[in-house]
């Protein structure tokens, strides 16, 4: 029995049947609508993701519409708009007052540090331990914005790509953040992580749900050892605890 995905296929086969197999409309993902926008902006690209933080994108798109009607994606107008106006307008996300103190303390954050620019300029490892250090500011939202907007080398965890890599056995179930990223950059390799992040939410949307994941109907289902493992182990192929 494989113990790990790694055993039956290296990241490059798998990251082909993903791609074959799924499909990632940008229209989607906060992510690539914020890029998708224009002119492109680094800092309106970290407000998406702020916004996108626990909960669904079509929530966090409205929100990022709405205050990008209402406020403006600037750092100028974000950090001098009042407080209410903008947590008014990314209500649809949730945590309103909570994200609106974020995006605050980043829009200062960037005018401090000399404009936008900075974050197109700065090293990408020292952006990130800089960024990191904002209250709100996480980093699943620091590794997304690396990845997509600077081509660094790095892969952001989600819940969906935390599951995978561990029903998937390139971690233990006990592996938190950064072992995770690490295991799935080794596999992936640098130039695919950020569009194999957006691949692991297109499976984790379809098939391999928290509850219920459809292993017999999965393209992966010959190559993960997660259908093996649930059987041995006595439990549901269809539901597993
Ligand atoms: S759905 Fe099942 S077979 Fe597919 S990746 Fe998830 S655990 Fe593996």
């Amino acid at each position: 029995m494989a113990r790990s995905i790694r055993d039956r296929a290296d990241g490059k086969t798998v990251y082909d049947i993903l791609s074959r197999s799924l499909k990632v409309r940008w229209e989607d993902y906060t992510a690539l609508v914020a890029y998708a926008d224009r002119p492109r902006s680094p800092f309106s690209l970290l407000v998406a993701l702020v916004l996108s933080q626990n909960t669904s994108d079509i929530n966090s798109i409205r929100a990022y519409r709405r205050l990008k009607e209402r406020v403006g994606l600037d750092p100028e107008s974000i950090a001098s708009a009042d407080t209410r106006a903008i947590e008014e307008a990314i209500r649809p996300a949730g945590l309103a007052s909570r994200r609106a103190e974020t995006l605050k303390r980043l829009a200062r954050f960037v005018i401090d540090a000399g404009g936008e620019d900075f974050l197109s300029r700065e090293d990408p490892f020292k952006l990130r331990e800089t960024l990191l250090k904002i209250k709100g500011v996480g980093f699943k939202t620091v590794d997304v914005f690396l990845s997509l907007y600077r081509r660094a080398p790095v892969f952001a965890v989600d819940t969906h790509a935390a599951r995978i890599a561990k029903r998937w056995g390139l971690v233990g179930g006990k592996a938190g953040y950064r072992e995770i990223s690490d295991a799935l950059l080794r596999f992936f390799g640098a130039d695919a992580s950020d569009s194999a992040h957006r691949l692991l939410i297109a499976l984790g949307r379809t098939y391999c749900r928290a509850r219920n994941p459809r292993c017999s109907d999965c393209p992966l289902r010959d190559l993960c050892p997660y259908p093996e493992k649930a059987t041995d182990t006595g439990k549901s192929r269809e539901n597993p605890k």
